[in-house]
């Protein structure tokens, strides 16, 4: 199998593609198109991609890491939401026999459905510069809804890397972090400055690399509640985890409750979430389940 070399990845051929189709930059889709030949090839290695591989890329652009892509993997499924970037797409990507354009808001795709259509319902590869303004819900989505991924491999925000990585004690640590720890081990890949975008963004960028835990690292009876907890902790910051759990409306569980379980954990009653590990979230979310289950 022979497939083209990929031609955009540096700022000649990507303003002469703009230029040939008068592309003007959407702001609201978050469009930083990549320019830099050494960071794809990174994104490329660290993806691991095979040419057994099915890739879903979420936001293509102008194809360029499309390219990259389609020139290493069996398949690739590609969802772009601009429709002035679906006729580049054509031309772009005109040499390669393995790439699907899907024209859709990627939060409105059925990407499990996608995973059982061209890859047999087998784990697929996700790697994409994604449109940092939807990054968390674009994760949370996969992960919540047991899209089967083996890895993701994708360009975020510097400051969402972090998020991601980090643990208790952090001003960063939160529901982000916590979510990504349970489904998968993190890794960074690489810092990316803003001169190897088009345009530029006005913050630092990183490569994260999420693959995907074959069992969750801590047992937990009811996932669905754990995160309503996790969450309910998290956006009540200043508050206790007993009073954050009492106010939180889909929760609203006695403070007497929360409390006598914090002690029997040997964490007291005015701990906050921000100081909690993982395990310790689970341990909290099974005892509140089986509380609740004998009262
Ligand atoms: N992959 C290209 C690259 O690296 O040069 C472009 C990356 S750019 C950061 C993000 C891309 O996601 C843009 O092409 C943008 O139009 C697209 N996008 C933004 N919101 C989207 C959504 N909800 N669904 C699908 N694509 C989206």
């Amino acid at each position: 199998m022979s497939r083209p070399v990929p031609t955009l990845g540096n700022p000649k051929n990507t303003i002469e593609i703009l230029n040939k189709y008068k592309f003007v930059f959407q702001k609201r889709f978050g469009q930083n198109f990549l320019i830099d030949e050494h960071v794809l090839g990174k994104i490329i290695r660290s993806a691991e991609i095979t040419e057994d591989d099915f890739v879903i890329e979420i936001g293509p652009g102008i194809g360029t890491l499309t390219q990259y892509l389609a020139a290493s993997a069996r398949e690739v499924a590609a969802i772009e939401i601009d429709d002035a970037l679906i006729p580049i797409l054509e031309d772009t990507l005109s040499g390669y026999d393995n790439v699907t354009v899907i024209h859709e808001d990627v939060l409105k795709v059925d990407l499990t459905r996608l995973a059982e259509e061209k890859n047999g319902g087998k784990p697929v590869k996700i790697v994409a510069n994604l449109p940092y303004y939807i990054t968390t819900p674009i994760i949370m989505g996969l992960f919540e809804n047991h899209v089967p991924v083996d890895s993701i491999t994708i360009m975020v925000q510097k400051e969402v890397a972090d998020r991601m990585k980090t643990g208790p004690g952090s001003k960063d640590y939160g529901a982000l972090s916590l979510a990504v720890q349970y489904y998968a081990r993190p890794e960074l890949v690489a810092n990316v400055p803003p001169n190897c975008f088009m345009p530029r963004p006005r913050v630092g960028s990183a490569v994260i690399r999420l693959t995907r835990h074959e069992k969750p690292p801590v047992r937990v009876q009811d996932e669905k509640l754990m995160f309503q907890i996790i969450r309910a902790s998290f956006n009540q910051r200043r508050k206790t985890l007993v009073n954050g759990l009492c106010n939180a409306p889909e929760l609203r569980i006695p403070k007497e409750r929360t409390a006598a379980i914090l002690e029997e954990m040997g964490l007291g009653a005015g701990v906050r979430g921000e100081t909690m590990e993982l395990s310790q979230f689970a341990e909290l979310s099974n005892r509140l389940k089986k509380a609740d289950a004998s009262v």
